[in-house]
């Protein structure tokens, strides 16, 4: 058989339906990249179970195997060194043609390839064309998805922390239960429990009862705007030791100051209502006509779950309302009121850069405001591209990777409302059936894999 440098094989006594071989007559024996390899016995045999990560630059699929030791071999590697191997037995299947192989178990994944097929499996079989660097027999990506489906959701390996203040939300619940659902194991981490040591050299999180937080992959950050101080003064010293954070700290800062995240908007020519912002009392009717008068809409600044949102309907109205907040020395946003909206808007949920659900949120009778909390209901909607767009745009303006992106639709097209940083998933997937959650754990998988 002629074969190129880089082959397809597959193992069947392994139960690895695909996986990519370098061949190399420089090499004797044959090896393949083993992880957490055990020694046990089946009565008088040596066997050895251990994990198999078949696909290159990929450790979300894992094929855990079982062999027969027969026999352990000082080898040296390519670098010179020699090491101590298990050596096992087992049926290789090249282009439709089987037969029986020694594969050694390197435990080290610098060989690049998975697995390496030596001289001493080729005897009478193989001839290489050195020429020829492509596959003879290819596998597609495609193809790979499929054979290893079960594979990848029952294989991550991840060490994530939710950092939240409450295990009991629907949407922690269910981030909890998609990491454990792909693999992973995730600790619940109370931000206020968390405290830090700041160190050049050696930073570290310790949590309540002295614990440091030292083998984190990755936190999923659900900050309550009352903590977003310290929660990100925390997501930064996880960013210091090398956590990678679903959300970084600057993005959600960004987020949760909305005269700053405006600004942002416009200046990227994001449309928005007509906003006028004020601290001091005086000029108040002019702030009115900023907006171009009646109704008009009065929001506090750290309004969350429409709180703080107040429809003035006359000129008189807004101007009591304005001096009243201003009595209490609260920055204050006025807007234009989207009266053609109908107590309806539209939440995008952006993951990755991509819209991956939407709905819409319509107010209650009598009510302008559409929140859950206000007691809007949800229903799937089906988004422009323009409305995708704008949602894609204005989470990419604050590099926010999870995103709920709130539109309003007016004469004038969408315009941007606000964006939130931890946007609840309960809305959203029950109304859309979508696995959100999910989605939200796929993203740490590929950006470390990227890493
Ligand atoms: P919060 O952050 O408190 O949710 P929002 O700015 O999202 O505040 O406003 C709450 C709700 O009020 C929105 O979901 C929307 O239905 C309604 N709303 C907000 N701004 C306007 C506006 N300019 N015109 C019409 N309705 C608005």
């Amino acid at each position: 058989m002629m074969l190129g440098s880089e082959e397809w094989c597959s193992l069947p006594d392994l139960r690895i339906p695909a996986i990519k071989m370098r061949i190399d007559s420089g090499a004797k024996t044959s090896a393949i990249h083993a992880l957490n390899i055990e020694e046990f016995r089946k009565g008088n045999e040596r066997w050895v179970k251990y994990d198999i990560f078949p696909i290159q630059d990929n450790r979300y699929v894992r094929v855990t195997c079982e062999s027969k030791v027969t026999s352990e071999r000082e080898i040296k590697s390519s670098m010179g060194f020699s090491e101590r191997r298990y050596v096992i037995q087992t049926v290789i299947n090249v282009g439709g043609e089987s037969w029986e192989i020694e594969l050694s178990l390197a435990n080290r994944d610098s060989m690049g390839f998975r697995m390496l097929l030596g001289r001493e499996a080729m005897i009478n079989r193989i001839i290489i064309d050195p020429a020829k660097r492509e596959c003879q027999f290819n596998v597609s990506q495609n193809q790979l998805n499929k054979l290893y489906k079960n594979k990848q959701i029952k294989s991550g390996n991840l060490n994530i922390g939710l950092l939240a203040s409450n295990p009991d939300l629907y949407s922690n619940q269910r981030i909890i239960q998609a990491a454990e659902e792909r693999g992973h194991s995730i600790s619940f981490l109370n931000i206020t429990n968390c405290y830090m040591k700041l160190d050049s050299e050696k930073p570290e999180v310790h949590y309540r009862g002295g614990d440091v937080l030292d083998d984190f992959d990755a936190v999923i950050p659900r900050i309550r705007p009352n903590v977003t101080f310290y929660g990100c003064a925390l997501i930064r010293q996880f960013d210091s030791v090398n956590v990678y954070s679903l959300n970084s700290a600057s993005a959600i800062s960004k987020s949760r100051d909305k005269l700053f995240s405006t600004q942002l908007f416009s200046k990227h020519g994001i449309n928005i209502p007509i906003t006028g912002f004020a601290n001091s009392p005086i000029d108040t009717n002019d702030l009115i006509k900023m907006v171009n008068g009646a109704p008009l809409i009065i929001k506090l600044l750290e309004s969350t779950q429409g709180k703080g949102v107040v429809l003035a309907e006359t000129n008189k109205a807004a101007e009591s309302v304005i001096n009243a907040f201003k009595s209490l020395h609260t920055n204050i946003l006025v807007q234009e009121f989207i009266k053609e909206a109908g107590g309806k808007d539209i939440r995008c949920f952006v993951i990755d850069g991509k819209v991956i659900a939407s709905i819409q949120r319509s107010a209650q009778p009598g009510e302008f405001r559409s929140n859950i909390h206000q007691g809007g209901t949800a229903s799937i909607v089906k988004i422009t591209a323009e409305e995708r767009k704008l949602a894609i745009k204005a989470a990419k303006i604050l590099k926010l990777d999870v995103a709920g992106v709130d539109i309003i639709r007016s004469n004038k097209g969408p315009l941007l409302l606000e964006v939130n940083s931890s946007p609840g998933l309960e809305g959203i997937e029950k109304a859309t059936g979508k696995d959100i959650a999910s989605l939200m754990i796929q993203v740490i998988e590929k950006k470390l894999r990227k890493q």
